[in-house]
């Protein structure tokens, strides 16, 4: 883990560490012409019950267990207490996962 934060260099460990949680959602939405069809990874603050596909607006609900949803993770992100960026990705909880390890 860096020590470092990758955009302004403050010092990420010197002051109490800042969190932040987040979800990421790796799609591949079948409803896309398939010349047009690409995975795509979607970040969202927090767990939801549907997605949209921001190629051609699919709906794809529920978001958890649709079957164009490959992947869900749910991420903890270090926040750097000087800017407010995530700057490093402190730990990766795999929620789902039948992408065949594409994602
Ligand atoms: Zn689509
Ligand atoms: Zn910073």
């Amino acid at each position: 883990m860096a020590d470092e934060c990758q955009y302004c260099g403050a010092d990420v460990d010197a002051s109490p560490p800042v969190r932040e949680t987040g979800y990421l959602y790796g799609i591949e939405c079948r409803r896309c012409p398939p010349g047009r069809r690409r995975s795509l990874v979607l970040s969202r603050p927090g767990p939801v019950d549907e997605l949209e596909c921001p190629d051609c607006g699919a709906v794809l609900a529920p978001a958890g267990s649709h079957e164009d949803v490959l992947v869900v993770k749910e991420m903890t992100f270090v926040v750097c207490p000087a800017c407010g960026e995530r700057c490093d990705v402190y730990a990766v909880r795999k929620l789902r996962d039948v992408s065949g390890g594409t994602m």
